[in-house]
């Protein structure tokens, strides 16, 4: 129930409050939304698929191990694959049938990776989790159980396992509700806020409770107008919302706290070291859902979008489902797309094949034409010199020289990049979008991560004007 004082306090402040607080971060972008392809669409359950694709990996970690044969008879909700260490996650069936197949199969983020395949038999019958009837009673320790079993893990696209991320190494201050679903066109958080906002509070209490916290904040830009006006209904002494300018990446963890709390989360850090932990709102669902209704996490809301679909929808579908079924519920294409992306445009991956099934962190797929974003997900284009506007260096929400890595990263010179901290890069995009020159910096960024991290290097006693000795250097 809402307190009631705080009710009548927040219906006389909170517009004039939310109006003028736009808290934000340094650094970022703004890039076209197109979230109106879908913003006022209703959540949609996809038709039930004939057959589901399920990968073992399907967050960060280790994957999980096959604990079903060929042969064998599951249910929606079905545990198959057990989490195979500290650091990973069940995964469970999301239609009724039977096992077909265990083998390697298309995966959108690793090629191939190994995977069971069920053919449904029409039934959908459903497993639920064998946990007590009073969610309200239960014990942090069993809430934390509860998510684990359900397979749970960050819905956002990061895929690291809830019930490790709610057990952080020392006691935290604060949680953050991530509703700031910052990536053009996806709209399932403010969907689900539209639609499902008690339970999404709920599910925020119960992370609350996990870690002790009493105070949480929810992190919603200010393009979401209806989902603010839900949300402050909830709003208490606990909760509080915290309108945040509409930026990209305004939904990445450091860039949340930032924005809310003024708090720097250190390179390589994590967020717990400030004291937080952040969770978005697909995540929160699940929680809810597993708690409250013993739920295990086997289908997902997702946004289908771009100008190559016929019909963009919001849709609630069964992981594992091919995006070929998918597209059918969009009424197929208007046009071939020049490219399909499973999460947003600026973090998602270019997919090649429609035979990719949706996984847990799908946020969204995208269909397009020949947009900008296509072009770069998808053509090696011939680079242009850098320009030396500065425009990247001003986006960066890191503090990162992203001009002057790239050309170290161009030259090989893995210490210069080193020295330039190209591994606290959170790959965001932002430069590469606002580069005017259209350079690839994020293939070169990515390459310099990849070699520094491997083979870390002595990088030298740091100069004095380190920046600008090396810009000479480079440049010449
Ligand atoms: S250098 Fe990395 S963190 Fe900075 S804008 Fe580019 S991609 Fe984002
Ligand atoms: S935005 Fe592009 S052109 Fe401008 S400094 Fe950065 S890399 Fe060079």
């Amino acid at each position: 129930m809402v307190d009631r004082k705080w009710k009548i306090f927040s219906q006389r402040s909170n517009r004039k409050d939310m109006k003028a607080i736009k808290a934000t971060f340094r650094g970022g972008i703004h890039p076209p939304a197109f979230k109106y392809l879908t913003q006022n669409k209703p959540i949609k359950n996809a038709s039930l698929p004939s057959r589901v694709v399920i990968p073992l990996s399907q967050h960060i970690g280790a994957p999980a191990q096959p604990i079903v044969q060929i042969g064998n008879k599951v249910r929606a909700g079905t545990k198959i694959g057990a989490a195979a260490g500290k650091v990973s996650a069940n995964v469970h069936s999301s239609i009724s049938g039977q096992v077909k197949d265990i083998k390697n199969f298309f995966h959108p983020a690793e090629g191939k990776s190994l995977s069971i395949i069920i053919e449904s038999d029409g039934k959908d019958e459903k497993e639920f989790l064998k946990i007590g009837e009073n969610a309200d009673l239960f014990s942090t320790d069993e809430i934390k159980e509860i998510i684990a079993s359900a397979g749970i893990v960050g819905l956002g696209g990061a895929g690291f396992p809830t019930a490790v991320k709610l057990s952080p190494p020392k006691k935290v201050e604060y949680f953050i509700l991530n509703a700031a679903e910052c990536e053009p066109y996806l709209t399932t958080d403010n969907r689900l806020i539209l639609e499902k906002t008690e339970e999404i509070i709920k599910g925020m209490k119960l992370a609350m409770k996990v870690l002790g916290v009493k105070k949480g904040y929810i992190g919603i830009e200010d393009n979401k107008k209806d989902a603010i006006k839900r949300l402050s209904h909830f709003q208490s002494l606990e909760i509080e919302i915290k309108v945040l300018k509409a930026k990209y990446p305004q939904g990445g963890e450091r860039e949340l706290i930032e924005a809310i709390l003024k708090r720097r989360v250190p390179p390589k850090g994590l967020p717990y070291e400030v004291g937080v932990v952040v969770n978005n709102v697909a995540t929160i669902f699940a929680i809810y859902e597993a708690v409250y209704l013993r739920k295990p996490l086997y289908e997902r809301i997702t946004t289908f979008s771009g100008d190559a679909l016929r019909q963009a929808e919001n849709l609630r579908v069964r992981i594992g489902t091919p995006l070929k079924e998918l597209t059918k519920e969009c009424k197929g294409f208007k046009e071939t797309p020049s490219g399909v992306i499973m999460g947003g445009p600026m973090m998602g991956l270019a997919q090649q094949s429609l035979e990719v099934p949706l996984v847990k962190g799908t946020s969204g797929v995208l269909f397009l034409k020949h947009s900008r974003w296509a072009r770069r997900k998808n053509e090696m284009k011939e680079e242009n010199p850098c320009l030396h506007c500065g425009k990247c260096v001003e986006a960066c929400p890191v503090d990162l020289n992203p001009s002057l890595i790239s050309l170290a990263t161009q030259k090989q010179k893995w210490n210069v990049a080193k020295e330039l901290n190209v591994d606290n890069c959170i790959e965001c995009g932002a430069c590469e979008y606002i580069c005017p020159a259209e350079r690839r910096l994020m293939d070169m960024i990515k390459e310099g991560k990849k070699v520094t991290g491997f083979k870390p290097q002595a990088a030298g006693k740091k100069k004095k004007n380190f920046k600008q000795d090396q810009e000479l250097k480079l440049l010449s």
